[in-house]
């Protein structure tokens, strides 16, 4: 069966998103999809996957709405669903910035690139390349000679902007992240601290990696996407190179798993190896917690095995 997956938001005042999530949530179950969808005064994010029936009826349904009438929907082949099960969630925002004043991308944002603008202008001297993702989806692949923020969540970024990037304003930014939602808001945070030149990946990674003609090309490693999938290819020019490395012995490795510690859940890539050795754990800490998952698993297995 051919199933695809869809990624798509809209900036668009929602009246009341917990009336909508309800309607749309009775929407998604006939039709049989699984994914996640935020909803807020500000609009709409989701991820589903369905059969090629399902999400292209899902399409249409949307489209008939006049708030959603020119939503852009990024599809991309798969062979099963990418979610276990359906969610609608009513959120303050549809991407967690937490900013004390609150962007608005229709009113303030970034210039939009094409894939192509992007591309070309990746490659003029002086500019900064800007990831405005999280480090564990930077360290599985990104941009060649992007900056890499050290946050862990979204919301930490305004911060790490002003701590290090406020002596270069009058530079020209170039900032992406996975599917364009979260440089919209980012990207106007950016204008609105004085940055001059600030430009975004329209349609984000994903686009760029479908685009026929740069064909994801100065993209290293995989990209990192929030679904059963974990990662999706990107570059489609060049040899796939490992960017990814083990969090303890640096072998290249592209296989992500939550730390044992369910009280951690850091995003680590471990060889197999490592992950046995530290029982799945980023410290000495998450090993020895008395609740850790990968000791769980594994005794469970050895008591079937005594069975
Ligand atoms: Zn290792
Ligand atoms: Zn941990």
């Amino acid at each position: 069966m051919e199933y695809q997956v869809l990624l798509y938001y809209k900036y668009v005042h929602i009246d009341d998103p917990a009336v909508f999530k309800e309607e749309h949530l009775a929407l998604c179950e006939e039709l049989g999809l699984k994914g996640r969808i935020l909803v807020a005064n500000e609009g709409l994010n989701g991820t589903v996957s369905g059969t090629k029936v399902q999400t292209e009826a899902y399409m249409k349904a949307m489209h008939e709405d006049p708030r959603f009438s020119d939503m852009v929907f990024k599809i991309e082949q798969a062979e099963e669903h990418a979610f276990k099960k359906m969610k609608v969630k009513v959120k303050p925002e549809i991407v967690n910035l937490s900013l004390k004043d609150d962007i608005d991308p229709n009113r303030i944002t970034g210039k939009h690139l094409s894939p192509k603008e992007f591309f070309e202008a990746m490659q003029e001297d002086d500019v900064i390349i800007l990831d405005a993702r999280n480090t564990y989806e930077y360290d599985l692949g990104h941009f060649r000679n992007a900056i890499r923020p050290d946050i862990e969540t979204f919301r930490e970024l305004p911060e790490w902007i002003q701590n290090n990037l406020s002596d270069y304003k009058d530079k020209k930014i170039l900032t992406y992240c996975t599917g364009g939602i979260r440089c919209e808001k980012f990207s106007g945070f950016l204008v609105k601290e004085g940055f001059q030149d600030v430009s975004q990946l329209h349609g984000g990674i994903i686009t760029y990696g479908y685009d026929e003609e740069v064909k994801g090309q100065l993209w290293d490693g995989k990209c990192y996407v929030f679904d059963e999938r974990i990662s999706v290819p990107v570059n489609r020019t060049e040899k796939a190179t490992v960017v990814g490395k083990c969090y303890y012995c640096a072998k290249p490795e592209e296989r992500y798993v939550k730390c044992g510690n369910p009280d951690c859940n850091k995003h680590l890539l471990l060889c197999e190896e490592c992950e046995h050795e530290h029982l799945r754990s980023c410290s000495g800490e998450c090993k020895e917690h008395p609740h850790n998952r990968y000791v769980k698993e594994h005794s469970m297995q050895g008591t079937v095995r005594m069975q």
